[in-house]
Formats: structure tokens, sequence, C-alpha cells
């Protein structure tokens, strides 16, 4: 079976070095050292100073919504993965809808602004498939409003633009380490923040928001463990070498895939990216389910992703319509794409979708 992502895996005998000094020491959580040996190499990597390694990719985002004092109107992305805007729901905020680009799916700047009132504090934007948002223009809107950025940056782990890492922009960015990701943690999450009193105040939230005997705020379970750091130290030196062969396969796909039939997101100048995803648009949805069908008949299970547009989830209390996002949610499908995907595989892939398309 061949699923749209596989987890990398370390040597197991690497991860097994660390699981013994945590025998050693027996200490298994609460800013262990790690962790902060996983922070300081993250800090390195990615060449940001004020970050933390969390939970998970999800509660990043409420913390980072906590942080900036955020209470009402948020306007956001419908094509992410429905954590970023359930986040926003979560922390009692309300999600706006702004429409997103045909070219590379992600918030369109233009269709921000209409959407300002006196009650937006901030925008939340998703750096679709591992490509970045149009962060000038969209920094530009905040400096001339007055609101706070948070980036989904769940996709982005390794992509820089413009020689910093992709997660270097807006007041906040956050990353998962779900093991689905570039990077993975098993589970894991990381934020980093402009300004260190808002990093301090989610280092306190991470831990309850107290130290010791003393209770500063309100704050919440957001840490995690020795466990998960080991895999995260295991895996960080390899994160280039990894995406070095994810690009060989997405070299493959470009080169053999009947690319005058499918459509690709465009990347935006100035980004090295980390191939994450390798997505491709049908003609149709009709034409996507005949294609993905033709493709699980031989166990090969790509996935619709986004899917469906996060304007259009049961739970919301009024539908925003974003057309082109509902459109884009409809005929989107990501191929399987991960760092030792055989190459035979990815013939039989191209072979089907270029059979069916
Ligand atoms: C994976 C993902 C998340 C959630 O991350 P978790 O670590 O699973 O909580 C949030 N946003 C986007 C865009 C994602 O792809």
């Amino acid at each position: 079976m061949i699923n749209v992502t596989k987890s990398y895996l370390p040597p197991l005998e690497e991860y097994v070095k660390y699981l013994e000094g945590i025998w050693e020491r027996v200490h298994l959580t609460n800013n262990g050292p790690l962790v902060r040996q996983l922070e300081a190499g993250l800090k390195t990597y990615l060449g940001i100073d004020n970050l933390l390694f969390c939970g998970n990719g999800t509660i990043v985002l409420q913390m980072a919504i906590k942080a900036l004092g955020l209470s009402k109107e948020i306007i956001t992305t419908p094509f992410s993965y429905c954590a970023s805007s359930n986040v926003i729901l979560w922390e009692n905020c309300t999600p706006v809808f702004a429409d997103i680009l045909p070219d590379d799916f992600t918030i369109d700047p233009a269709k921000i602004e209409p959407l300002i009132t006196e009650n937006t504090e901030a925008i939340l934007a998703t750096h679709v498939y591992g490509n970045v948002c149009r962060v000038e223009e969209i920094q530009a809107i905040a400096d001339k409003y007055n609101l706070k950025v948070i980036y989904d940056g769940a996709h982005t782990f390794g992509t820089r633009y413009n020689g910093l890492s992709a997660l270097a922009y807006g007041d906040v960015s956050t990353c998962s380490f779900h093991a689905t990701k570039v990077f993975h943690t098993v589970e894991g999450g990381l934020v980093t923040c402009k300004d260190p009193v808002v990093a301090e105040k989610i280092h306190l939230y991470r831990s309850f928001g107290h130290r010791f005997d003393d209770y500063f705020d309100m704050g919440v379970n957001g840490k995690n463990s020795e466990i998960h750091a080991a895999m995260g130290l295991c895996n960080l030196p390899r994160v280039p070498d990894l995406i070095t062969a994810r690009q060989e396969r997405f070299a493959l796909y470009d080169a053999k895939l009947d690319l005058s039939r499918l459509e690709r997101p465009t990347l935006r100048p100035g980004v090295e990216y980390n191939y994450a995803y390798y997505p491709v648009v049908m003609e149709s949805e009709a034409k996507l389910l005949e294609v993905k069908a033709a493709l699980e008949a031989v166990q090969i299970f790509p996935r619709r992703y986004f899917y469906p547009s996060l304007n259009q989830l049961p739970f919301l209390k009024s539908y925003q319509p974003c057309p082109i996002s509902e459109d884009i949610a409809l005929r989107a499908l990501c191929l399987p794409m991960y760092p030792d995907l055989e190459i035979e595989i990815i013939d039989q892939i191209i072979t089907i979708v270029n059979q069916n398309v």
C-alpha cells in the first residue's frame, strides 16, 4: 500500500542511544535537556532566536492567539487544514475568510482589505504546500490597520524566502512536527515570535502559566517530551538530504506528468522550496474522482488536500463565499511524495494519472 506520505524514521540504534540517556537521567518531560538541545539546534538551523518546541502544530496556534491578546475578528484563509480555522473558533474569536490567489492558493492580499472592520485584530494565513504567502503585501496591510500577523507554517519547514526561513515572517509563525510533515518529532510543534515578550508569554502558557508556586496567567499544557525531542534530534541533521530526495521525486513527476491537462500551483520567486507536497489540480471534480479511483484500485492512496474549503465547514455560524478556494478544493489531489518513494511507483502513478486525466 502506498500512501500520500510516509514518515521518515532514523536508524533505530541512533534513537536508542538517546533513549539510553533518558533512562539514565529519568527526566522524561518538563523542559528537559533534549528539548533544550533540540531548541538550540532549531535556532541554528532556522536562524531564528525566539522559538519554542511545543506539543503539536495546533496548540501553538491557540497559544499564539492568546499571547497576542486576540478576541475579535481574525481574517484567515479558507484553503488550509481545519486546524487553522478551528483554533480561531476554539479561542472564541471569529474567522473571516478571505479568498485565495488562483495561481498558488495562498490568501489573496487584495481580498483582505475589504473585509477589515473595526473588530479586525489579526490575519492568520497558511503557507500552502510549503510555498510562501505574499508576506510583504500582508505585512503592509497589517501595518496600515495595526493588525497582528500569524502564519501557519505547518508545511514550510526547510523552506526559505529571500534568504530567511519561511518561519521568520509575521508576528508569530508556527510549524507542525507531526509524523507526516517534512521534519517530524512524531507529534510536535514549533512557535517562533518576533517579540521576545510574546515568546515569554507562550513559554509560560506552555507549562500551565506558572513557575513553581508562582501563578502568572491561565496556561495550558503545550509542552513536549524528551522522547519526542529525541526523534527530532535524530531527524534534524538529515533535513537537507530528505529535502534533496523529495526534490528528485518532484523532478520525475514534473518531467513525465501530462501537465497540459493538469494545473500545478506556481512557486513564488525568491522561494527555496522544501518540496513538501505534490498537488495536481484536475479539470473537474469528476476527473479527480476518476484518477483517485484508478490509483486506489492498485492500492495507491493520494489525498484530497485541502478539502473541503474551510469556509464550508458545517459548524460555522454563517456561510462566507470563497469561490476560488471552493473550486480548487474540489479539484486538488496530492500525489504520494516522501523521501524514499520508489521510482517505479512514481512511474506507475504517472502512467495511471496520464491515462485518466
Ligand atoms: C498538520 C497541520 C496542522 C496541524 O498540526 P498538528 O501538529 O497535527 O497539530 C495545522 N495546519 C496545517 C496547515 C497543517 O498541515
